[in-house]
């Protein structure tokens, strides 16, 4: 019929602007490492802030004690209790709890927010066993992991540049995130000191490292999207301070804010941009992280209810809900391989409140699934190869290959798994079979909370 027509014509419009042929990839590429550059020179000089992490050397493996880990990133956070046993022993424990951020808190106050996890965090130390206190007189270390644009102005301090992910609290911004987070810990009673504050980034980079020494490169992708890596210290104009004796400075990219007139962006991306908390902020981001990927399939399925009646007469109500069809769903219709395709039918129903679906149109819908998670992951891909170029890593060097592995971390990489072989499999084309082999991607599982309780060892008081 012509509704069946135009809506297919929608579909293919879409697919058409989503397009990330290799070329374009390769621009990408190319134009992130202009900026990493650009980042690198002054401050303010890109969209890319390439953060400097005062983090100036990785784990090495004879960290030593019990360190704890909070762990806030997005949707979830987590408070860890880690043990290390020295040269060669590892982890020797670790546990943690998790809790979620309530809505409510994301836009509210800065006390608000600090003083439920300091909470959170009084009854995890209150459960803590007998083995695990620290010997007289010495407090309680914590690492911070703390996954916003953050300016560090050293390696426990630093203040909040602006918000992502959904939360805007705002007379948290310009604060510093350490401070809040002391003065909320000590109106709950948690004798702790803050002794590192980390990104996502850094932390997973370190808890990488810790475990592999060839790991150079953090990416995330889970709720957001970021990178970390080690820059020669040489190589950052906008440093001024003293030169790092290792001669390396972890850089933190804040890779979601990146933009280029190369990403593909099409009008459900411009009009989801303007309709967000952070209108023209973390483009990026808005196109290839977990927050925004379901948010996008949902805009294109309205479009064609609304244009090409696609699920009948009448537009579904549900689906005017922004931000009601979560990247969980849409990844698990994206994996329905039933004949019938119950779950696409299930999730429709159960999220969108459509009980007629035909099988011819929950294909199409697993098509979409597949355009939109497509583009994020060859996107991500080629933030990768532009990392990998910054770094000299793009290609084979003389006296032999030189082995990079990328620690990967975030929900959408864990459990996306057509994303993540997209990912992996674009990785590899750009890269070309031979450089490939030398470059390796790792899933660091939960590495962020181990390497933010190994930055708080390696910068404990008490070394
Ligand atoms: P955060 O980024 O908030 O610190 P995570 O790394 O755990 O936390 O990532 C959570 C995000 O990962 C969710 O917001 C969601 O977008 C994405 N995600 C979680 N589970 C899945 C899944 N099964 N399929 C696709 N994406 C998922
Ligand atoms: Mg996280």
């Amino acid at each position: 019929s012509g509704e069946w027509a135009k809506a297919m014509a929608i579909v293919k419009e879409f697919e058409e602007k989503c397009g990330a042929p290799e070329v374009k990839l390769k621009q990408v590429a190319d134009a992130l490492t202009v900026e990493m550059h650009a980042g690198l020179a002054s401050e303010g000089g890109s969209k890319l802030k390439m953060l400097i992490s005062y983090v100036d050397n990785l784990p090495t493996g004879d960290e030593e004690g019990v360190f704890y880990a909070l762990d806030l990133g997005g949707t979830n956070f987590r408070v860890l209790r880690v043990q290390l046993g020295g040269k060669e022993v590892g982890v020797v424990h670790q546990e943690f709890s998790e809790a979620s951020i309530p809505p409510a808190l994301m836009s509210h106050s800065s006390d608000a927010l600090f003083d439920y996890i300091a909470e959170k965090l009084a009854n995890f130390v209150a459960e803590e066993e007998q083995r695990f206190q620290q010997p007289p007189g010495r407090q309680r270390e914590l690492g911070f992991t703390f996954s916003f644009p953050v300016m560090q102005t050293s390696i426990n301090s630093g203040t909040l540049i602006r918000w992502t992910k959904g939360f805007s609290i705002d007379d948290a911004v310009g604060q510093d995130v350490v401070a809040e987070l002391t003065k909320a810990l000590q109106r709950k009673g948690v004798d702790m000191r803050v002794a590192a504050l980390v990104n996502d980034t850094i932390g997973t980079l370190a808890g990488g490292r810790y475990t592999n020494k060839d790991v150079s490169v953090a990416v995330i992708l889970g709720t957001g999207t970021n990178a970390a890596y080690v820059e020669r210290a040489q190589a950052i104009p906008k440093w001024h301070g003293p030169l790092p004796r290792s001669g390396e400075m972890v850089i933190n990219m804040e890779w979601g804010n990146f933009r280029s007139s190369h990403l593909p962006l099409t009008e459900f991306d411009h009009a989801l941009d303007v309709e967000s908390l952070n209108p023209g902020e973390q483009i990026f981001e808005k196109i290839t992280s977990g927050m925004y990927l379901g948010e996008i399939l949902r805009r294109v399925l309205l479009k064609m209810a609304e244009e090409a009646a696609f699920f009948g007469d009448e537009v579904p109500p549900k689906l005017k809900i922004p931000f009601i069809l979560r990247t969980p769903e849409m990844s698990a219709m994206h994996h329905d391989m039933s004949s019938d395709l119950r779950v696409v039918n299930n999730k429709l129903k159960d999220i969108l409140e459509i009980s007629n679906s035909t099988l011819k149109t929950r294909r199409v819908v697993i098509d979409l699934c597949n355009i939109v998670a497509t583009r994020g992951a060859r996107l991500a891909a080629a933030g990768v190869l532009g990392v990998l170029k910054k770094m000299g890593r793009d290609t084979l060097r003389e006296g032999g290959p030189q082995r990079t592995v990328i620690a990967m971390d975030g929900g959408l990489y864990e459990h996306y798994t057509e994303y993540r072989k997209c990912l992996e499999n674009t990785l590899r084309e750009l890269l070309g079979e031979e450089t490939a082999s030398s470059i390796v991607v790792e899933h660091s599982n939960d590495g962020s909370g181990i390497g933010a309780a190994l930055l708080a060892a390696s910068h404990s008081l008490y070394l």
